[in-house]
C-alpha cells in the first residue's frame, strides 16, 4: 500500500476493531442493552436508517457540505465565513451544501437564533439547499430527504445507534456521580496524569448485568460512554485537507456519547449525522481539530467510511500591546464588535463586498484575480483546500472598506439609490424619510462624480451617505449648529470673499468660469494663486486659492470635504445657492 493509498479518506492505520467487537461478551451486552433501551418502544434498528437515507446520487466528485451552527443567539461573522466556504465548494462541485442546527445544549439554546442565523445567510445569499431554512410559529422549516435536520429532534436516531454500540460493546451506561467525577479529576491534578475517564477510572466499563440493574433499579442517572480501544501509546495519522498530515497519540478515552438527559454529545452527533446526511466532507473551525481521533474512532466503531476533515483557522484580529508588541487573537463575541454580522449589516457595507472581503481572507490569490477579472461575478472564483492559510485570517477593515469603495463606486445612481434606501429603512428611517422626500435631488447628488473615469470612492458603505451628503438636504443642513470655516481667512476675510461671491454669482456658469472667477477674486483680495507659491512666502499672502474656495464651499456645504463643489452647487439649485450664502454672511461666517 502506497502512502497515499493509507491516507484515503483522511484515515491512517486505524486499527480494525470489528474482530472485537462481537467480544468478549456479547449477551451481556445485549443484555445491558435491552436493560437500558427495552422501555424505548418502536426504537427501529440502525439499518433502517440506513435504508431511510440513502447515500446520494451525485456526479462524480460532487461534495456534500454543511453549516452546523449551535443557536446561541448571536451570528459571528465566522459564521458566514464557514457557510460561504461550504456553500463555494458544493456548488462548484454540483453537490450539497446543507445547514444542521446542533441544539443539543438545551442550557444554550435561545430561541431567537434560529432565526438570526437564517436571516444572516438570507441577506448575504448563502441559504442552504437543504436543512433548516426558517423557524415560524415556532416551528422549524426544513428541506430535504435526510432530515430532520434538528438535533433536538433526532434522539431515537442516537439511541438507535447508541444501542447498536452497547450491544456489540464498544459503549456502555456509566452510573459515575459528579462528586466521584470531581474526584476523579482532582486524583488526576494532583498526581499529573492525563484528565478524563480512561484505563482504570472507567469504573463502569466491565460491570455486571447485575450492577447495571441496581443501579437502574435505585434511579441513578448515567451516561453512555464509548468503550475506547485505542492507545495512548500507539500513534494516529490521518489527513487533515488544510492542516496537511497529522500524527497524534489514540483516544483511550471513553468519552461522553449521550448525556444524562438523553441528549448526544457534540461528537456522537457529529459521527451518526453526518454519516446518515452523506456528508463528504466536513469543513469546520479548527478547535475541533484534536477531536478528529476520537471522530474516526467512532466512524471505526461502527464500520463507516469517515468525511474528509478540513480544518478552517479562525477570524483573528491583530492586538497591539502597549510595549507595541503585536500579537493574534481570535474575533471576541463579547469584546469585538465586528464578531456579530449584525455590524456589518447596521455598518451598510454592500452584501457583495463582505462576500469579496470573506473570499479574500480564503485565498490571498482572490485578489490578484478580481484585479484581472473586474467584471466576473465572485462565484467564478474557485476556492480549493490548498489556497487556506493553516493558520487563521486576519480581519482587515481596511480592506473591506476598501473592497467596498471599489462597488459602490461602480454602482449606478439609480441602484445606489434603492440600495442605500432599502439599508436607510432599516437603520436610519430619519434618512429614509429625506431620501423619499427628495427623491430626484437624492439621485442627482449620487450621481455626481458617477461613471467615467474619476467614479468617486466616497461611499464605504450606506451609512457615509449621511456624513457625506447630509448637505443636500435643507433638513439636516439648517441642523448644524456652526459652519465648519478654518483659520484661515479669519471673520472678515470670509465675509468679503463671500459677499462678493454672492453679488457676482451667475448661475449659468460652467465650472471652468467659476474657478476662473474665483482665481481672480483670490488674487484681488490678496490670495496666492495656489499652494505652491503661498508656501514660498507666505508672509506675503492672505492664503491661497484653495482657502478662497474652502470658504465658498462650508458656507454652501456646511462641510469641509464635499465631492466637487460646482457640481454640488447645479444639484443644489440657484436658490438654495445663494439662500446658503445668504445665512453664512448674516452669521458673520461664524465658525
Ligand atoms: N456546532 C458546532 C459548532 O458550532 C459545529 C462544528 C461542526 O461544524 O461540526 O462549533
Amino acid at each position: 500500500m502506497t502512502r497515499k493509498d493509507k491516507i484515503f479518506y483522511g484515515v491512517m492505520m486505524i486499527k480494525d476493531y470489528s474482530a472485537k467487537s462481537a467480544q468478549p461478551q456479547p449477551k451481556i451486552t445485549e443484555q445491558i442493552a435491552a436493560l437500558l433501551f427495552n422501555g424505548q418502544a418502536g426504537l427501529l434498528s440502525p439499518d433502517h436508517y440506513e435504508k431511510m437515507y440513502p447515500p446520494r446520487t451525485l456526479p462524480k466528485g460532487a461534495m456534500v457540505t454543511r453549516f452546523a451552527p449551535s443557536p446561541t443567539g448571536l451570528m459571528h461573522i465566522g459564521g458566514v465565513y464557514m457557510s460561504l466556504i461550504n456553500k463555494r465548494l458544493a456548488e462548484q462541485s454540483g453537490g450539497v451544501f446543507f445547514l444542521r442546527l446542533e441544539d443539543t445544549d438545551a442550557e444554550r439554546y435561545n430561541d431567537d437564533a434560529v432565526n438570526t442565523i437564517v436571516h444572516a445567510l438570507t441577506k448575504v445569499g448563502l441559504l442552504p439547499h437543504e436543512g433548516v431554512v426558517g423557524q415560524h410559529l415556532g416551528q422549524m422549516q426544513q428541506k430535504g430527504n435526510y432530515g430532520t435536520y434538528v438535533q433536538s429532534q433526532r434522539k431515537e436516531i442516537y439511541h438507535s445507534f447508541a444501542r447498536h454500540l452497547i450491544e456489540r460493546g464498544l459503549a456502555y451506561p456509566c452510573f459515575m456521580s459528579m462528586e466521584e467525577l470531581d474526584d476523579i479529576r482532582a486524583k488526576q491534578t494532583l498526581t499529573k496524569q492525563r484528565p478524563g475517564c480512561y484505563g482504570k477510572w472507567a469504573k463502569w466499563r466491565d460491570a455486571s448485568v447485575e450492577q447495571v440493574q441496581q443501579a437502574l433499579a435505585k434511579n441513578l442517572k448515567y451516561v453512555i460512554r464509548l468503550k475506547a480501544l485505542g492507545s495512548y501509546e500507539r500513534r494516529l495519522t490521518w489527513h487533515d485537507e488544510i492542516k496537511g498530515d497529522i500524527s497524534v497519540p489514540e483516544n483511550d478515552v471513553d468519552v461522553v456519547l449521550i448525556k444524562s438527559d438523553g441528549l448526544p454529545t457534540y461528537h456522537f452527533a457529529h459521527a451518526v449525522d453526518d454519516h446518515l446526511m452523506r456528508t463528504t466532507h466536513v469543513v469546520r473551525g479548527d478547535e475541533w481539530l484534536a477531536s478528529v481521533p476520537l471522530h474516526l474512532q467512532l466512524f471505526q466503531a461502527f464500520g463507516w467510511q469517515p468525511p474528509k476533515y478540513a480544518h478552517v483557522g479562525p477570524i483573528e484580529k491583530l492586538d497591539t500591546q502597549a510595549d507595541g508588541h503585536h500579537s493574534r487573537r481570535k474575533l471576541s463575541k463579547r469584546s469585538d464588535p465586528e464578531a456579530n454580522v449584525q455590524y456589518y449589516f447596521q455598518k451598510g457595507f454592500p452584501v457583495e463586498a463582505i462576500l469579496e472581503y470573506l473570499t479574500h481572507l480564503i485565498a490571498s490569490s482572490f485578489e490578484d484575480w478580481r484585479r484581472q477579472n473586474p467584471e466576473k461575478p465572485l462565484a467564478e472564483f474557485a476556492i480549493n483546500f490548498k489556497q487556506f492559510s493553516p493558520h487563521g485570517a486576519l480581519s482587515d477593515f481596511d480592506k473591506l472598506t476598501s473592497i467596498s469603495k471599489d462597488i459602490i463606486a461602480n454602482l449606478d445612481a439609480e441602484t445606489l439609490y434603492r440600495r442605500a434606501l432599502e439599508w436607510a429603512l432599516e437603520w436610519d428611517q430619519p434618512l429614509a424619510a429625506l431620501m423619499k422626500n427628495h427623491v430626484p435631488i437624492t439621485k442627482n447628488a449620487l450621481n455626481i462624480e458617477r461613471g467615467g473615469e474619476r467614479r468617486s470612492k466616497r461611499l464605504a458603505t450606506w451609512q457615509d451617505l449621511r456624513s457625506q451628503l447630509f448637505f443636500i438636504y435643507d433638513e439636516l443642513f439648517q441642523q448644524l449648529p456652526s459652519l465648519p470655516f478654518t483659520d484661515r481667512p479669519e471673520s472678515d476675510g470670509r465675509q468679503a470673499i463671500l459677499s462678493k461671491f454672492l453679488k457676482d454669482y451667475q448661475p449659468t456658469w460652467q465650472k471652468q468660469e467659476m474657478l476662473d472667477y474665483a482665481k481672480e477674486m483670490a488674487i484681488g483680495f490678496g490670495f496666492a494663486p495656489n499652494s505652491k507659491t503661498f508656501d514660498k512666502n507666505p508672509g506675503q499672502y492672505k492664503g491661497h486659492f484653495g482657502d478662497v474656495m474652502m470658504v465658498i464651499r462650508v458656507a454652501i456645504c456646511g462641510a469641509r470635504e464635499t465631492p466637487d463643489l460646482w457640481e454640488v452647487m447645479q444639484v443644489l439649485g440657484v436658490e438654495r445657492v445663494r439662500q446658503r450664502l445668504k445665512n453664512a454672511l448674516h452669521h458673520g461666517a461664524a465658525r
